[in-house]
């Protein structure tokens, strides 16, 4: 792709090519002198209304474009801060892009008129195989951390399954997958992160240096400044590995509720630390799938317990896998990433973070897939990973560790319902949200926790802040006045939105 040197916005944005022709006459001066000042200070931009430019801005969630004032595309840190000056200097909004994955659009700001910071060429990836640990620049994607780490000395993280998200996005406000259970979050693997800051000054936030910082950003990170890079404790890529499919169908809602209940009971109590799992139910299809770190035998004693509860499955398959091979098993595609990744949906999508589900809230949760959602013949999914309890590494981490909230939450889910093509439907809304309503209002003195990496663009920032961050949001927006009191770093949802 062709970098360009910003040229002036303002002869485009005057003809009404970029914005509606009511924006008034200082937003056209922000406009034309940030990009003075990108080009000034020499820092490599993709020019607005270019083919590299409508590219970058294109977001996952097709239903949710934003347009920018400008697009920087550093390839330096040096690129990076004199960026941030210049946004911070004209009162622009700034977010960084690693991979684009947000559902809310995030990364190109979640609203028209920021300033982005697009980490596409941040994509080094170092191990140091002597001390378990990895340089791994923010825009690079998961499916190519994965396969350097392994590739430079069988090493590896924990990270979700997409191949195409950005490990920046990703790490810094989570990180989940079917190595979690075992070896924890993406976001508990990080030694240090190098951050450029509000006052577009370079700091390194570990657990000795601006430790306050680093607790913020492992949970929130998107607030806080740009992280370049982080650096990541890496473990041994485990191998050979059980990846496994179950499939079940249910003959009634009692059959469901006994068995969503045999599961919340597993994971509470019995499930070890080597399984990793999740339940997914979809118009055609209700499965128990994932990953067990050990011997075929191991598995079949640690995964009994379950099944003696459960129906017998309509099918199932057990596979001996190595490394690579688990995460490909998972990943919808080929690891590899290139840099014009151009994969997209058009959906809306919610999370629920429950740390139990009373028998009210199983049945409540049944009785509308069973009656609603059945007959809803769009392509929807839910998503419930076993993602607490005794065994889970998520979990035994403490509580106010990092600014992650959900560490008690026993499931996660993911409500997702997409269209192939054309515009979301409106009902679509109503749909999912009921779904999570089925469960909140049956549980009705429980504050639930959401995921911000499944970014629910139908919470009012309010809404977010309690859902997101529970009670660690104080604290965040302590640090937030410490380190960003002007909110440089912004988008509908960050710390200290409105
Ligand atoms: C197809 C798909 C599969 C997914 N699978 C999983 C999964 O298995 N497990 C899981 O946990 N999540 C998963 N997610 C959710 C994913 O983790 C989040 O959407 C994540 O935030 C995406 O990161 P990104 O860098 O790609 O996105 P972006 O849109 O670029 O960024 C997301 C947020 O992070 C901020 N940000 C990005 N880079 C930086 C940086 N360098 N410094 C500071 N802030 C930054 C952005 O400003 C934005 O607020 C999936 C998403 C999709 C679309």
């Amino acid at each position: 792709m062709a970098i360009h040197i910003a040229p002036t916005l303002l002869a485009l944005v005057t003809v009404g090519v970029f914005f509606p022709s009511t924006v008034t006459s200082s937003v056209l001066q922000k406009l034309a002198a940030v990009d003075t000042c990108l080009t000034t200070a020499g820092v490599p931009t993709y020019a607005s209304g270019s083919a590299d430019f409508t590219q970058a801005i294109k977001p996952f969630n097709l239903r949710l474009p934003f347009t920018p004032v400008a697009l920087a595309v550093p390839s330096t840190v040096a690129h990076v801060q004199a960026a941030v000056s210049c946004a911070a200097s004209l009162g622009i909004t700034v977010s960084a892009k690693s991979g684009g994955h947000s559902y809310a659009s995030h990364g190109i700001g979640g609203e028209n008129g920021h300033l982005i910071v697009d980490m596409l060429y941040f994509n080094n990836i170092t191990v140091d195989k002597s001390s378990s640990t990895a340089m791994v620049g923010t825009g690079a994607r998961l499916g190519n951390v994965a396969t350097a780490l392994y590739n430079q000395g069988g090493q590896a993280i924990s990270h979700g399954t997409c191949p195409g998200v950005g490990v920046g996005g990703l790490a810094l406000h989570g990180g989940y997958g079917f190595s979690s259970h075992t070896h924890g979050l993406t976001l508990d693997g990080i030694l240090e992160a190098t951050v450029v800051l509000a006052n577009s000054t370079v700091v390194t936030a570990s657990a000795t240096q601006n430790p306050d910082l680093f607790w913020a950003l492992r949970g929130a990170g998107a607030s806080f400044g740009i992280v370049t890079n982080f650096k990541f404790q890496t473990f041994t890529a485990p191998s050979p590995n059980i990846v496994f499919t179950y499939m079940f169908s249910f003959g009634s809602q009692q059959q469901a509720v006994s068995a969503i209940s045999a599961i919340q009971t597993y994971t509470r109590s019995t499930m070890p630390t080597e399984l990793n799992m999740r339940f997914t139910i979809n118009p055609y299809s209700t499965t128990l799938s994932g990953v067990y770190y050990g011997s075929q035998a191991a598995f079949t004693a640690a995964i009994q317990p379950l099944l003696s509860t459960m129906p017998a499955p309509l099918y199932n398959t057990v596979q001996s896998m190595g490394w690579l091979d688990t995460l490909t098993a998972y990943s919808n595609g080929a690891l590899a990433t290139t840099l014009n990744y151009d994969y997209h949906e058009t959906f809306f999508a919610k999370s629920l973070m429950p740390s139990e589900l009373s028998d009210a809230a199983i049945t409540a949760f049944v009785a509308y897939w069973f009656n609603t959602a059945k007959s809803n013949t769009r392509d929807w999914y839910v998503m419930m990973d076993l993602h607490g309890g005794a065994g889970s590494a998520i979990s035994k981490v403490a509580a106010d560790a990092t600014s992650y909230a959900h560490r008690d939450a026993i499931f996660k889910f993911q409500f997702y319902d997409r269209v192939d093509s054309g515009t979301y439907p409106s009902n679509g809304f109503p749909f999912l949200n009921g779904w999570v309503g089925s469960i909140t209002s049956a549980m009705p003195n429980t504050t639930f926790g959401m995921y911000i990496n499944y970014a629910d663009s139908s919470l009012t920032a309010d809404q977010a802040h309690t859902a997101y961050w529970l009670d660690h949001y104080p604290k965040l927006t302590t640090i937030k006045m410490a380190y960003d009191p002007k909110k440089v770093f912004s988008n509908p949802q960050a710390i200290l939105s409105t």
